[in-house]
């Protein structure tokens, strides 16, 4: 990490727990949880940096908010669903995760004081040092509930754990995206890859196509490796 880039870090108050790009087992084991709006959105978002967590000892877990229902031809929500599940199911055994399904429905999605206290408890239950999820600017509104209601439990848990987002599919889906933080996954792509391909239903060539490739090389490009995730995180004070 260049001096000028730790600078700007520190000044954003991003150091209470270490900075992600410099985070290892030797520190201590970490509960990390990423939240997307649908199976393929962690691993599209963060894959490399959830596979390069999990090896390293820390726990990770992911949420999906929706079970990806919407999307599966010729298969109505409940069977779309299991197909889906199924899919996410081996993504997370690609990447050392434990997969947890939240339940509201693809393309449905919703906020509300109900929903915003489900997943504030989920995330409470969890107990976790990081949270990733979507960056909120998205053009898909399944994207932005994620993202609200994780932002949500943030603030009203008292910023107990590190808030990082991510991005999918940048300028078709994230909007304005400026990172502040780098995760070095060049020996974590094949894996990322991997998880990604899990989901067969989704046409997986295709969500490479919307841009992880060109993102991952873009990222590393500025942060002077071969491949890389990127993240806003949120300050800590
Ligand atoms: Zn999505």
């Amino acid at each position: 990490m260049t001096n000028r880039r730790k600078f700007l870090a520190n000044s954003l108050g991003l150091f209470s727990v270490a900075n992600l790009s410099e985070i290892s087992y030797k520190e201590k084991k970490l509960k990390v949880l990423c939240i997307g709006g649908h199976p393929d959105d962690p691993e599209s978002g963060c894959g490399g940096t959830l596979s390069k967590f999990s090896s390293q000892g820390h726990s990770v877990t992911v949420a999906y908010l929706t079970t990806g229902e919407a999307n599966v031809s010729g298969k109505n929500l409940e069977e779309a669903a299991k197909v889906r599940k199924l899919e996410a199911e081996n993504a997370c055994k690609i990447m050392n995760a434990k997969p947890v399904f939240l339940g509201q429905i693809d393309g449905a999605t919703f906020v509300n004081a109900e929903w915003r206290k489900k997943v504030r408890d989920f995330i409470k239950s969890e107990n976790p040092d990081i949270v990733f999820t979507h960056w909120p600017l998205d053009t898909h509104p399944d994207h932005v509930a994620a993202s609200i209601m994780t932002h949500d439990a943030w603030i009203v848990l008292g910023k107990t754990f590190k808030l990082s987002y991510y991005e999918v599919c940048a300028g078709d889906q994230t909007q304005l995206f400026h990172p502040n933080e780098y995760v070095d996954i060049t020996d974590f792509q094949e894996q990322k890859r991997k998880a990604v391909y899990c989901h067969v239903s989704q046409n997986p060539l295709d969500i490479y196509a919307c841009g992880h490739t060109a993102s991952e090389d873009f990222r590393g490009r500025e942060f002077g490796v071969k491949a890389a995730e990127a993240f806003i995180t949120m300050p800590m004070k």
